[in-house]
């Protein structure tokens, strides 16, 4: 079993503020966020990070953007805009080795913050 913070997330382990989760994908609020809206949309499966894809995740990986999408307009972001961001390996600043996308926004309802 994976000692990973986020599969003990997902697993109830530790607590997380879901905003979607399904068999496949997973989606929480950001702890410390960098953004009015900042959720992170995690996979399932422990995979580390990009480098460790494989052909097999290829409709896991679709279905992640897909869930972004939804989850964007869910959050109430969709039309104003948002960001996608995936950070890879130690010197791109990923702390959390299981992939994730953080899903940013919600900039122009919040204007003390800058994008
Ligand atoms: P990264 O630097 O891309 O690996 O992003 C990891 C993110 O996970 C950071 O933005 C952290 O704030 C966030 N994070 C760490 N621990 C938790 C937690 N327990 N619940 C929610 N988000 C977390
Ligand atoms: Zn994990």
């Amino acid at each position: 079993m994976e000692e990973c913070i986020f599969c003990k997330i997902i697993r109830g382990e530790i607590p997380g503020k879901f905003v979607y989760r399904d068999t496949q994908v997973v989606a929480f609020h950001d702890i410390s966020p960098k953004a009015p809206v900042h959720v992170l949309v995690v996979p399932v499966k422990h995979i580390e990070s990009v480098r460790e894809i494989t052909p097999e995740d290829q409709e896991l990986m679709g279905l992640l953007m897909l869930k972004v999408k939804d989850i964007a307009k869910k959050l109430g972001i969709a039309l104003s805009g948002y960001k996608v961001v995936v950070n890879n390996g130690e010197s791109a600043g990923q702390l959390v080795f299981h992939l994730h996308l953080h899903l940013l926004g919600g900039w122009k309802k919040s204007p003390g913050w800058e994008v």
